[in-house]
C-alpha cells in the first residue's frame, strides 16, 4: 500500500485509483548518493553556472533576465529536461517553478523522486524565449553544448525528457510526441537511455492525458530499476 503522501502526489496527477504492486523506486540510489563530488567536478559545476549566466551566445541574453542553469544534486541517476524557462523560471533563476513545476514535483515524487535531492532538473534552452515562444533552431544549437557537460558532470543513467519540444530537439526529430512515447531512446555520448512524457504545463491544459503521463513514469522507473539490476541490459527490455 503506498503511503497518504504519495496518495496525495497520484491526486495531484488525477491518478487516484492506481495501487502499486510495488513500492516505488529507491528514494535514494545508494551509489548516486554515496559518491561525493570531486572537487574539480564542483569547480566544473561552478564555472558552467557563470559561463551560462553570462552567456550571450544566442540573441535570447538581450530579453532574459537571467540563465537558468538547472537544480539539483552535482551526480544524479536521474536527468529530468525540459524546453526553456518560462517567465516566473527566467525570474527565480529555478526551472520548473509556479503550478507547472508544482506538478513535476508531484509526478516525480509518485515515483520516489525528489528535485532536492535524487533529481537534477534542466531545460534544453538556459534562457526564456521572449513571449514562451519555440526554441529556434540556432538557438538549440548555441545552447546544447551546456546541456551536454551537464549530462557528462551528472552521468545520469536515464533522462525524462518533458514535452514535445524537449523530446524533439533532444532526438533530433519531428515524430510526435505521441509516438516517442513508450520507448527506450538515447541520448549524449554515453548513450543514456531517454525516456518520453508530455510536458506539466500541457497536463494542466489537458488533464485527460495524465493517466498516459503516470504510465510513462512507470515505464521510465522500470527502465531504470533494469538498469539497476541488470546494468548490461542498457534499460533494454530483454
Ligand atoms: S539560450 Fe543558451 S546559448 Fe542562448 S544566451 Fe541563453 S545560455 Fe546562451
Amino acid at each position: 500500500m503506498h503511503s497518504a503522501r504519495q496518495r496525495q502526489y497520484l491526486q495531484a496527477l488525477g491518478i487516484d485509483t492506481w495501487v502499486p504492486r510495488r513500492c516505488a523506486a529507491p528514494a535514494a540510489p545508494a551509489a548516486a548518493a554515496a559518491l561525493p563530488a570531486p572537487g574539480d567536478t564542483a569547480l566544473e559545476w561552478e564555472a558552467l553556472r557563470a559561463e551560462v549566466l553570462a552567456c550571450t551566445r544566442c540573441p535570447l541574453h538581450r530579453t532574459r533576465t537571467q540563465g537558468v542553469l538547472g537544480v539539483g544534486p552535482a551526480r544524479s541517476d536521474w536527468l529530468v529536461i525540459g524546453e526553456a524557462p518560462g517567465a516566473e523560471e527566467d525570474r527565480r533563476g529555478e526551472p520548473f517553478v509556479g503550478p507547472a513545476g508544482q506538478l513535476l514535483d508531484a509526478m516525480l515524487k509518485a515515483i520516489g523522486l525528489d528535485r532536492r535531492s535524487n533529481v537534477y532538473i534542466a531545460n534544453v534552452l538556459k534562457s526564456r524565449p521572449p513571449g514562451n515562444r519555440d526554441p529556434r533552431p540556432e538557438e538549440v544549437a548555441a545552447c546544447l553544448p551546456y546541456l551536454l557537460r551537464q549530462v557528462r558532470l551528472l552521468q545520469p543513467k536515464i533522462i525524462l525528457a518533458v514535452g514535445r519540444i524537449a523530446a524533439q530537439n533532444l532526438l533530433g526529430t519531428e515524430v510526435p510526441l505521441s509516438r516517442l512515447r513508450g520507448r527506450v531512446h538515447r541520448f549524449g555520448e554515453f548513450n543514456t537511455p531517454l525516456v518520453v512524457t508530455y510536458h506539466p504545463a500541457y497536463l494542466l491544459r489537458t488533464p485527460a492525458d495524465k493517466r498516459k503521463a503516470w504510465e510513462d513514469l512507470k515505464f521510465a522507473r522500470s527502465v531504470y530499476q533494469r538498469l539497476i539490476q541488470d546494468p548490461a541490459s542498457h534499460g533494454d527490455r530483454s
